[in-house]
């Protein structure tokens, strides 16, 4: 099957006379259980243990994860509440006090957060570098390294890495590789066919689409996913509820179509800020401009739909546009029907998320200036997205 098939017929269950067409929600928390077939214990759990209790596996949240790794093209996958819990549940699980992280020097910034603030104190020491330098990465790398962390594209800025080249250095290095996917989606990358490790999204984006569902995936090798569900999901908790899961499963069917359109309109919306006198720099993966256009080109079935872009004196155009936009909307996340921009000032970011200085804070500034404009461009006429743009930057 080709993704536009698998998002809707993956791990569909059995045909039969008298079967829904649709997923049910199996709301349950526990299941029948044969007492020589399971224990009490998360030690217990082997292979293809039927349902037993929800935090350890539900068979709605099952079908999800079957179909998420059949799009990613993996083997297994392990569903969790949020992408922050799949994110921290990962890096929890592969890392350790001793341990060496290598981390984008700019991510989403509940990760870098998460990884200063907190791994740091469990004894996990944390080398953040653009990624997109393989040389620098090369570089940072130590005995100890465990785990290279990759957003591709990161959000807010956009600025694409070579995941090929990254798995090699850290393979080569004994290190693995994960790479956050959520702005690119499986229909422009799948990660693990350039020799990623671990591929992780926010489903809470466009794997959800209609931005009313929380969740969070990460999909890899199976034995690797039995070990993961255990310590990350099944004792640090963090479940994805069977109701968000057949809300996610509901968005994933029209994740393709949704897709196509989501890169059509934000190539006419970049395009069309790219010639405006009050915007700088405009950044979509699709744009001949784009730093990393050739890398999009190898790496990308499809540009996705966020754009970034620089303006002057952004924090008065944020205000500006905030209060004058009618139909965009000034608010956070992304990837859903409706398009949403926001402005994420730099020296704020830097300072509370991703702890950057000097050289690296330049690098930073080089790239957006004073600050960022996140354009998740939603699926409304592009011709009213750009008639609303013109009107509030007037
Ligand atoms: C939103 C987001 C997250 C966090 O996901 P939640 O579902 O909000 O917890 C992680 N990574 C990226 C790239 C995101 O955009």
């Amino acid at each position: 099957m080709r993704p536009a098939t698998q998002s809707i017929h993956a791990a569909a269950p059995e045909r039969r006379p008298g079967a829904p067409l649709t997923p049910s929600v199996v709301a349950a928390t526990s299941f029948h259980t044969d007492p020589d077939a399971i224990g009490f214990s998360a030690a217990d759990l082997e292979g293809e243990a039927p349902p037993f209790y929800t935090r350890w596996g539900n068979p709605t949240v099952a079908l999800l994860e079957q179909r998420l790794a059949t799009l990613e093209g993996g083997e297994a996958g392990l569903a969790f509440a949020s992408g922050m819990a799949a994110a921290s549940g990962l890096m929890l699980h592969r890392l350790a006090a001793g341990s060496h992280l290598i981390l984008s020097d700019v991510c989403y910034a509940g990760v870098a957060e998460f990884a200063h603030d907190t791994l740091r104190r469990y004894g996990v020491s944390i080398s953040a570098v653009d990624l997109s330098d393989l040389d620098a990465v090369a570089a940072a790398m130590r005995p100890e390294t465990r785990l290279i962390h990759a957003e591709v594209p990161v959000n807010p800025i956009l600025r694409l890495a070579d995941i090929s080249g990254l798995a090699d250095i850290a393979h080569r290095g004994g290190a693995e590789l994960s790479v956050d996917s959520t702005m690119a989606t499986p229909m422009a990358t799948r990660p693990l066919e350039f020799g990623a490790d671990w591929v992780i999204h926010s489903l809470t984006k466009y794997a959800c689409g209609h931005g009313d569902a929380l969740g969070g995936v990460v999909v890899g090798r199976s034995t690797a996913i039995a070990g993961l569900r255990k310590e990350a999901l099944i004792h640090a908790g963090a479940a994805l509820s069977p109701f968000a899961a057949w809300l996610i499963l509901r968005g994933l069917e029209t994740l393709p179509a949704r897709m196509a359109v989501h890169e059509r309109h934000a190539g006419e919306v970049a395009r069309w800020l790219e010639a405006h006198p009050r915007i700088r720099r405009v950044y979509w993966p699709g744009l001949p401009s784009h730093p990393q256009h050739d890398l999009a080109k190898r790496q990308m079935r499809n540009f996705s739909g966020m754009v970034s872009f620089v303006a002057d004196d952004d924090k008065a155009l944020a205000r500006q546009l905030a209060a004058q936009l009618r139909i965009v909307t000034y608010a956070v996340s992304l990837g859903k029907t409706q398009s949403l921009l926001f402005h994420i000032p730099a020296d704020d970011i830097m300072r509370s998320s991703f702890h950057l200085e000097d050289a690296a804070a330049q690098r930073y500034r080089d790239w957006t200036g004073a600050g960022t404009f996140r354009f998740s461009v939603g699926l409304e006429d592009p011709a009213d997205l750009i008639a609303d743009l013109e009107q509030a930057l007037s």
